[in-house]
């Protein structure tokens, strides 16, 4: 049986590996030996259809989205230009009628 190390969160020793991820059944923590690195691979924007996103891309909302915190809504069909990447891949910033948006990339199409 191989050794899995133990949890980085609550230093339980009980923890697993369920052939994916490393599991802490005291804390229920999951987390993955030495991914960090490997994950950076795919650290890669990509919008509904896989296209990668760079940033000043236009791209093209493909569903309503409320607003967190507004009324506002974006509707579908909605042209953002120039989107910014942040440091999550799967969110760009765009402004939307002056406003600062968060947009999920999976919501949106080049
Ligand atoms: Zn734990």
């Amino acid at each position: 049986m191989a050794e899995t190390p133990n949890c980085p969160q609550c230093d339980m020793d009980n923890t697993y590996f369920d052939g994916t991820v490393n599991v802490c059944p005291d804390c229920s923590h999951e987390w993955v030996n030495g991914a960090d690195q490997d994950a950076e691979v795919d650290n890669i924007p990509r919008d509904s259809n896989g296209a990668e996103l760079m940033d000043g891309d236009s791209v093209t909302v493909i569903k309503d989205l409320k607003v967190k915190g507004s009324s506002m809504v974006i509707k579908r069909g909605t042209k953002v230009k120039s989107i910014r990447l942040t440091d999550v891949p799967e969110e760009v910033d765009c402004k939307i009628d002056g406003s600062s948006i968060v947009l999920k990339t999976c919501f949106l199409k080049k």
